[in-house]
């Protein structure tokens, strides 16, 4: 019904807001929360920071933000997923969806994306159950998963690891344009026949990463990962085809580090990763607008996403936000930019 609602008013772009909960007690006792009294499902008010009057009284001022959902730090994975299922379905119809997580480091975008039983595993799951339902209908669908990052305007295949990759067969972006797809070449791509197989895929990327990278977690906060689901289906009885696919997108750490404070290599990440997460909130914001001009071009992971952004595309954004004063600022800034791709 949401979903619906907001097909006639807002095209195919979605936001929606989670809060997360405050995780050990360590954080809880000292920070004050946010968030006190998160009521709607659908407006989050945030207390600003003090600011002086010219009298100098101190006062805070409430800011709402409205989006499609706001999820309080109470909600589950579960119920996050009930609320995007019907769009997970749809790249069965022959849709190109693409899922963001975006937010600071720390806010839950790994957790509500990858864990194990956060939205990849859940969707696969759930894909893998109509598929079963639709062979009873003549349908017979084909799973394959790939799973990439763009780090430093870079693909990375995270199915290989660096033991067996070859750097002389990078990995390249075709695009199809008659077809309106796109294909990572040189990239290994996994058929999946059963459920379990996904869990296997996460586990191998997780591991290629950390053999990658000495901080792998420091890695993956400045590099996003892109799990690309594609569907293809045949009916025996009436000859129809169907192709669509999921790109289930864990973007990096939208923190704004000071150029001023990196140098060298992390200079230059730093200065691609807010360029390339600018970029996505252009190609938004220029989607939403009805614009003629977008500027897939300007960063590698718009490229890629090019023929899931966009004309018959649909696109949920997930801003993450934590719930502590100590992480005011960069709430706040995630919430703005949530609200112009909204
Ligand atoms: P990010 O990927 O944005 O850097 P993570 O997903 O790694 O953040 O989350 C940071 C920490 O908070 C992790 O320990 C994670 O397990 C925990 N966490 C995040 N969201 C939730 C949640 N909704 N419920 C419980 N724990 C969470
Ligand atoms: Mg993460």
């Amino acid at each position: 019904v949401l979903f619906n609602k907001y097909q006639e008013l807002k095209g195919n772009i979605r936001v929606m807001c989670r809060v997360r909960p405050v995780i050990d007690s360590s954080e809880g006792e000292e920070a004050k929360l946010l968030f006190p009294d998160l009521k709607t499902s659908a407006q989050i008010d945030v207390t600003g920071p003090e600011e002086k009057s010219s009298l100098g009284v101190v006062s805070r001022k409430t800011i709402p933000f409205e989006f499609d959902r706001v999820f309080t730090p109470s909600v589950q994975n579960e119920d996050v997923f009930g609320e995007i299922s019907q769009l997970v379905q749809s790249a069965l119809d022959g849709y190109n969806v693409c899922i963001f997580c975006y937010g600071q480091t720390g806010s839950g975008k790994t957790y509500t994306m990858s864990s194990a039983d956060g939205m990849i595993p859940r969707a696969t799951h759930m894909i893998y159950d109509t598929i079963t339902q639709l062979k009873e209908k003549s349908w017979s669908y084909t799973m394959e998963g790939s799973f990439v990052e763009v780090y430093n305007e870079e693909l990375n295949d995270l199915l290989t690891s660096s033991r067996e990759s070859d750097p002389k067969r990078k990995l390249e972006i075709r695009h199809d344009d008659a077809r309106k797809s796109t294909t990572v070449v040189n990239c290994k791509t996994v058929r999946l026949d059963s459920p379990g197989m996904v869990e296997t895929m996460l586990a191998q990327a997780q591991n290629n990463r950390s053999v990658a990278a000495t901080k792998a977690n420091e890695r993956s906060s400045r590099s996003h990962s892109v799990f690309i689901l594609r569907l293809t289906g045949e009916n025996a009885a009436t000859g129809e085809r169907c192709e669509g696919t999921l790109n289930l997108v864990d973007l990096a750490g939208s923190e704004r580090l000071k150029h001023s404070q990196a140098e060298g290599e992390r200079m230059r990440e730093t200065q691609n990763i807010n360029k390339s997460l600018a970029c996505l909130g252009d190609v938004i914001e220029a989607l939403g607008r009805g614009s003629g001009h977008v500027p897939y071009r300007n960063s590698k992971l718009t490229h890629l996403l090019q023929y899931s952004l966009g004309g018959n595309s649909k696109t949920l954004m997930f801003v993450m936000v934590s719930p502590l004063e100590a992480h005011l600022k960069e709430t706040i800034t995630s919430l703005r930019f949530a609200t112009k791709v909204h």
